[in-house]
């Protein structure tokens, strides 16, 4: 709600967010469009609570978010919020396995870890199984392709069985048939599983495959490209008998 957020450099402002009204709607698969530079990874990393606004609300399944402690913040992060960005972020050195299991082993004691790390690692392969992936468990980044990369960071993000998953360019870095792959498995995981997901792309074929769209200018949307409501409300079902 009415999210502002400027950059500084060398004592000047740069008023990158100048007001943006915006509701991404639960069980949809919303794409986010526009020129680079006009504020789409910003507000984004403000809906992760990788950032917070200079003013405006930032809401997430009815609660407030952005005003919240770091620690708060860190939490949702880690267990409702699931984040893919363009260029992965693997870890080189871990095997694909191991990258899926980071974040629960961070987010863990070390006791706490040991205690659940069976359960933690047959969670991890059901993962990579999910994305297609499980036979390459043992696979470092660098002995993967982009596309089994950013299904790799997938599984990551699923791990934690988040609620929002934000997608910053997912296809960016891909061809257009691999790209479509990667689309077409997050349209999956929207559809079966009834998983919200915000998708930032410059990939006109792709924002139209998304149920809804919002285009991006000068730090204000400008536009809502398409809507759906109807398949809102279906999945919206779906994803609440999933929780209950
Ligand atoms: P792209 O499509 O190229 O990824 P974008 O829409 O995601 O662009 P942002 O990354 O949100 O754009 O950046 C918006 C503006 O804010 C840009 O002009 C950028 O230079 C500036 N900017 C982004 N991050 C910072 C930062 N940490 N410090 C200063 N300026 C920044
Ligand atoms: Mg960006």
């Amino acid at each position: 709600r009415d999210i502002r957020k400027s950059y500084y450099k060398n004592q000047i402002e740069l008023p990158v967010l100048r007001g943006v009204d915006v509701a991404f709607h639960r069980g949809e698969l919303s794409a986010l469009v526009g020129r680079s530079g006009s504020g789409k990874s910003t507000l984004m990393h403000l809906l992760a609570t990788l950032d917070q606004p200079d003013s405006g609300e930032v809401w997430f399944n009815g609660k407030r978010i952005d005003n919240l402690s770091r620690r708060v913040r860190d939490s949702y992060r880690n267990q409702d919020i699931g984040i893919i960005f363009q260029f992965y972020h693997l870890l080189p050195e871990l095997t694909a396995l191991e990258n899926v299991l980071a974040p629960a082993m961070i987010s863990r004691s070390v006791l706490g870890y040991l205690r659940e790390r069976r359960s933690l690692a047959k969670r991890a392969e059901a993962m990579l199984d999910r994305v297609g992936l499980l036979e390459r468990r043992g696979h470092k980044p660098s002995e993967m392709s982009g596309g089994e990369m950013q299904r790799v960071a997938i599984a990551r993000s699923l791990m934690s069985e988040p609620q929002l998953l934000l997608a910053d360019e997912p296809t960016g870095n891909l061809d257009t048939e691999t790209g479509e792959s990667i689309l077409e498995l997050l349209q999956q995981l929207n559809n079966d599983d009834g998983l919200t997901i915000v998708m930032i792309t410059h990939d006109d074929a792709i924002a139209s495959r998304a149920d809804r769209c919002y285009r991006m200018q000068d730090g204000l949307l400008v536009d809502r490209l398409k809507d759906s409501p109807r398949k809102a409300s279906d999945n919206a079902n779906k994803a609440a008998r999933l929780i209950a």
